[in-house]
């Protein structure tokens, strides 16, 4: 393959027998791929077993030749068009696909869906839409194949169409393009067919050379995983590989998950001859940085604008290959690019069966070649990509003991930064304000009330019980009054959330969602305090005011404390 021609890879699937293996033949056929003689040794093999000729053949006689040479796991076919070359990925079996396009064997950027329009959708259609989706393939044309059985209708082709669209969209799946086909017969392949002149549409082949290539890797914003720290004559080198994007010397530069900001100073190479001033995708290079924080294995250095995302908790789409199940609350090592960490699997959304496409909503266990929508809490922080934004980034394997045992793609943040403070467990969520700090400003004359370092706390973790202007018990009670949940703070850490009405009164004190103290000193306070407030959220004629003047006491556990002015407070914050 030329080097300079572009490459775009493509992954054709479908229903077994809709026309895959005959769309792929067709390809190569038309496009003068095939290995020399393979046509005419088909065509004799087929006559001497007195079997019609088929396109699908030819694909077997050059995966044959394929395997002959070199073994590689995936079979690769190639085929070039006028604008650039192309690798149609094709693997075994949906599984493999899979599993190869999750552990990064394999890279499809662009799909072909192939319908039997005679048959319409069919189970494997469906599962082969979902795999799409969970990939993030958004460069997709559904091909109606077959359509030499129902007559070349416009009719019946704008039925199969709708249907597969409707299916589709629901998966977030959406084709740039149907083409209405007939592989056997060539019809819309190389050149419009002129037995569908009701399609305005290119064939195929033109139509593929209508994909528009992903940016290239440099054009990315940058990432460069840690890969080691050297020290060398006073001076310390950040090695790595740079994953994506370009990097200059001078460059401002982020270091995450622990928010350094700094510039490069130098880009370091061995001679003279290969110095440059810049560094991109694919290489692997040495920096040094002007401030020579503690940098270590596994953080990564970004641009300030367009960093990774930051997080200890995150959804992924995982492909479970282990002997054992995939279980709940177990803890695995993760490793993604140069970083690695204890995980435990925090729920496990759903699984979905491979092969029936049946979903079991929250579960406990997932099966070997189960796919399990996962989110996943680290030990601490880790930097990643969403997969469809990088792919190399964003995909990760778990490791069991020594084995790897599942590979996953990060679908999404649980959370993006934040505004205000929660407390969260699989069922319930509260947002509480009760960490935030209040300051009388002199200059303003003013109380202002800052929100402190906002975060989400889910059950085992420490809260923050003692901040600059409040302090509260170990030992306490966190109400809601908007959601009428209860938060159990025991020994500083989050243990429960439970409803309201479900709450044993065990004569710890009651702090409201907001940081004030609640009256409540017996069962008997309790209940009232309950009837009141069943009463407010009934009637509207009852006095809020009023009752929160009864039971709510803001000074017990806080204090406000005094500031000249604003700037003060940021300085304060700074510290
Ligand atoms: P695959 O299992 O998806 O790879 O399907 P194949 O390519 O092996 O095709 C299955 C069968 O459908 C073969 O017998 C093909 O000859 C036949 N076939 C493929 N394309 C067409 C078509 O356009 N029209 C008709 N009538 N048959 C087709």
């Amino acid at each position: 393959m030329d080097t300079t021609r572009e490459v775009l890879n493509i992954v054709v699937v479908g229903h077994v027998g809709h026309g895959k293996s005959t769309v792929i033949g067709r390809l190569l056929y038309d496009t003068k791929s095939l290995p020399e003689g393979a046509i005419d040794r088909v065509k004799k093999i087929a006559k001497e077993k007195g079997k019609p000729f088929e396109y699908a053949y030819l694909l077997d006689a050059f995966e044959e030749e394929q395997k002959q040479g070199i073994t590689i796991d995936t079979t690769q076919l190639q085929f070039r068009t006028n604008k650039r070359d192309y690798v149609i990925i094709d693997a075994p079996g949906h599984k493999e696909f899979l599993k190869n396009m999750i552990s990064g064997a394999a890279s499809a950027e662009a799909a072909l869906l192939i319908i039997d329009g005679n048959e319409g959708i069919q189970e494997q259609s469906k599962r082969h839409g979902y795999i799409l989706s969970l990939l993030g393939i958004q460069k997709a044309y559904v091909l109606v194949n077959k359509m030499d059985l129902i007559d070349y209708s416009e009719e019946k082709f704008n039925a199969i169409k709708q249907e597969m669209n409707e299916f589709l969209h629901g998966l977030h799946v959406y084709p740039l393009k149907y083409i209405p086909i007939s592989a056997f017969h060539g019809e819309n392949i190389t050149m419009k067919s002129d037995k569908m002149p009701w399609y305005k549409g290119e064939p195929v082949l033109e139509a593929i050379d209508l994909f528009e290539k992903d940016k290239g890797l440099e054009g990315k914003p940058l990432r460069f995983p840690i890969q080691d720290v050297y020290k060398f004559d006073n001076r310390r080198i950040i090695a790595g590989r740079i994953e994506a994007g370009t990097l200059h010397a001078g460059d401002e530069i982020l270091i995450s998950p622990s928010n350094k900001v700094t510039k490069v100073k130098s880009i370091e190479f061995w001679a003279d001859k290969d110095k440059k001033d810049s560094v991109s995708a694919g290489m692997s290079v040495g920096i040094t940085v002007e401030d020579e924080f503690f940098n270590q294995r596994g953080e990564f250095i970004s641009h300030i604008v367009e960093g990774p995302k930051t997080s200890d908790i995150f959804k992924v789409s995982l492909f479970w290959m282990g002997k054992n199940d995939l279980v709940k609350n177990k803890e695995y090592k993760l490793k993604l690019a140069t970083q690695e960490v204890e995980c435990e699997i925090y729920a496990i959304n759903k699984v979905i069966d491979a092969t029936t496409l049946e979903n079991i909503e929250n579960a406990n266990q997932a099966k070997t070649n189960d796919v399990a929508e996962v989110t996943i809490k680290t030990k601490r922080a880790i930097c990643f990509d969403e997969f469809r934004s990088n792919q190399n980034t964003g995909r990760f394997v778990l490791v069991d003991g020594y084995d790897v045992c599942g590979g996953g793609i990060v679908t999404g943040l649980v959370q993006e930064r934040q505004l205000v403070s929660k407390f969260f467990n699989q069922d319930h969520e509260i947002v509480v304000s009760f960490f935030d700090e209040y300051y009388y400003i002199f200059s303003e004359s003013n109380i202002k009330k800052i929100a402190a370092n906002p975060h989400s706390f889910t059950t085992g973790d420490v809260i923050p019980t003692a901040g600059i202007t409040y302090e509260y018990p170990a030992d306490f009670n966190v109400v809601d009054l908007k959601t009428n949940l209860v938060a159990k703070i025991r020994k500083s850490k989050l243990q429960d959330i439970t409803s309201f009405g479900e709450y044993q009164y065990d004569f710890l004190p009651f702090i409201e969602s907001q940081g004030s103290y609640l009256r409540i000193h017996s069962a008997e306070d309790f209940k009232n305090f309950q009837l009141d407030i069943e009463k407010i959220q009934q009637a509207e004629s009852v006095k809020t005011a009023a009752v929160a003047n009864q039971w709510f006491e803001f000074m017990r556990f806080r204090q406000i404390r005094y500031l000249t002015e604003t700037k003060s407070l940021e300085i304060e914050y700074q510290i």
